[in-house]
């Protein structure tokens, strides 16, 4: 309808006029314009209802709308909103004591912060501050934050443009992508350890703070730790004195089948990094979670750490109910489901698109790499692609938006990491947006 229209085009042009896009050029795109949202659905200005396929940056795992969060929010915000983080409220300390409950092990103490960038500064800080060492070691491809150092620690090409402002002492090691790896997952094991094990002998491990690794890997592409690394990981931290952080900005809270990521690979690390997930969205929160022999040593020492927003109580409120929601609606468990069901309709698809390369997910952390061609796996564009080398797969992109799904493509990737609420139903109808799309990287292959 014409007030459609006019509205439509009024929010795009204030966002664009008067506000700053993240990781874009200003002028000339054509975001969503998103009146509301429901579900895994989003609803366009225009009257176009989108799925969403990456639920938002991979943090809306509940889906959007749901009003059970909207009513603990407002019952928060009545009785109180913000309180100074030296006084404390109830629902810090249940949010605390309920996360404590979750995570395995001793890792009882949660630090508040208010997203997953200052979730790893302050992890960082602290695995510093605790073992009087100053490097942090993380891998390449990585993601984990835009702040000065959480870029610097993470591996993504996000870092280059802003390669002048990195922050010192954080050492960036390779973790090769199976997929192209021509020697196999046993080789790739041995190999990347022996050569992890060499980069901390030359380092010096006497100087190591912590290791620093999503539990699955997101932005990468979903490229996977080969079975047995992170253990691995875990006794070279041990034999050191090195802590180990995971980072679960992305893969924790349901998103690969299991409240963590790490816990597909059966370890337990120092500090797990959460943010996301914690409060799908409904509000901004972050959450550094300190195992008690880190934490034991500020009982009476003091903690050199704090935000002004650190606990704050509206969030916190957010946090508990989200985590409510994924007990009571079973969405862990689902994820799993979800996520296997999903593989074997990859399966399918892939006998039709000799476009796909590869797909790799956990749960419903997914990710198609697609290749003009399955024997040379020369990538449809490749890691890092250059405007140029993106003709595919942006006219592979614009048909995604146009069949009205809002999901993440990247170079060669799409991704698959829609709520863990998804349906059959509304998997079905994503996968067929999907796979019309497909259609035109099939061209491209020879
Ligand atoms: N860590 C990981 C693994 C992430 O995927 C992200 C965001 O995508 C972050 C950290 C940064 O989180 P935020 O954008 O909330 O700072």
């Amino acid at each position: 309808t014409l007030k459609h229209k006019i509205n439509r085009q009024e929010v795009i042009d204030n966002a664009l006029d008067y506000t700053i896009m993240s990781w874009s050029k200003q002028k000339g795109i054509d975001p969503f314009a998103i009146e509301r949202a429901e579900g895994v659905y989003l609803y366009d200005y225009s009257g176009q209802k989108i799925i969403d396929f990456s639920s938002g940056l991979m943090n809306s795992n509940i889906g959007y709308g749901d009003q059970r969060v909207t009513a603990a929010v407002v019952k928060q915000m009545q009785e109180v909103a913000f309180i100074s983080p030296s006084c404390v409220s109830k629902v810090r300390g249940d949010l605390g004591k309920k996360l404590a409950e979750i995570c395995p092990g001793d890792l009882n103490r949660a630090f508040f912060t208010v997203c997953g960038a200052t979730s790893n500064e302050n992890a960082i800080k602290l695995a510093r501050l605790y073992t009087g060492r100053h490097k942090i070691f993380t891998r390449y491809q990585s993601y984990h934050g835009a702040t000065i150092g959480a870029i610097s620690a993470g591996g993504d090409p996000r870092k280059i443009p802003v390669d002048a402002q990195q922050a010192p002492n954080f050492v960036h090691f390779d973790l090769p992508n199976a997929y192209r790896y021509e020697y196999g997952e046993e080789n790739l094991l041995k190999d990347s350890v022996a050569s992890l094990e060499r980069q901390i002998e030359y380092e010096g491990p006497n100087t190591i703070a912590a290791i620093l690794l999503e539990g699955e890997s997101g932005t990468s592409g979903c490229l996977q730790y080969p079975n047995g690394y992170l253990k691995k990981v875990r006794e070279i931290c041990n034999k050191h004195g090195i802590l180990l952080i995971m980072d679960e900005v992305m893969s924790g809270f349901g998103r690969t089948g299991k409240w963590f990521g790490f816990q597909n690979h059966d370890i337990i690390p120092d500090m797990i990094v959460m943010a996301k997930g914690l409060t799908c969205g409904y509000l901004p929160l972050g959450c550094v979670m300190i195992s008690e022999k880190i934490a034991s040593k500020y009982d009476d020492n003091v903690l050199p750490l704090g935000l002004t927003y650190s606990a704050h109580a509206v969030s916190c409120a957010a946090a508990m109910e989200v985590i409510r929601i994924y007990e009571e609606d079973n969405l862990i468990e689902r994820a799993a489901e979800m996520g296997k069901y999903l593989e074997s309709r990859i399966e399918d698809m892939k006998k039709i698109h000799p476009s796909i390369g590869d797909f790799r997910n956990t749960g419903l952390l997914g990710c198609l790499e697609l290749v003009k061609n399955r024997e040379t796996k020369e990538p449809m564009a490749p890691f890092n692609a250059k405007p140029d080398q993106m003709e595919v797969m942006n006219k592979v992109a614009a048909k995604i938006k146009g069949l009205g799904m809002y999901t993440f493509v990247r170079w060669g990737y799409i991704f698959i990491a829609p709520p863990l609420i998804i349906t059959k139903e509304e998997m079905e109808e994503g996968l067929a947006i999907i796979s019309e799309a497909l259609k035109i990287a099939d061209e491209a292959t020879y």
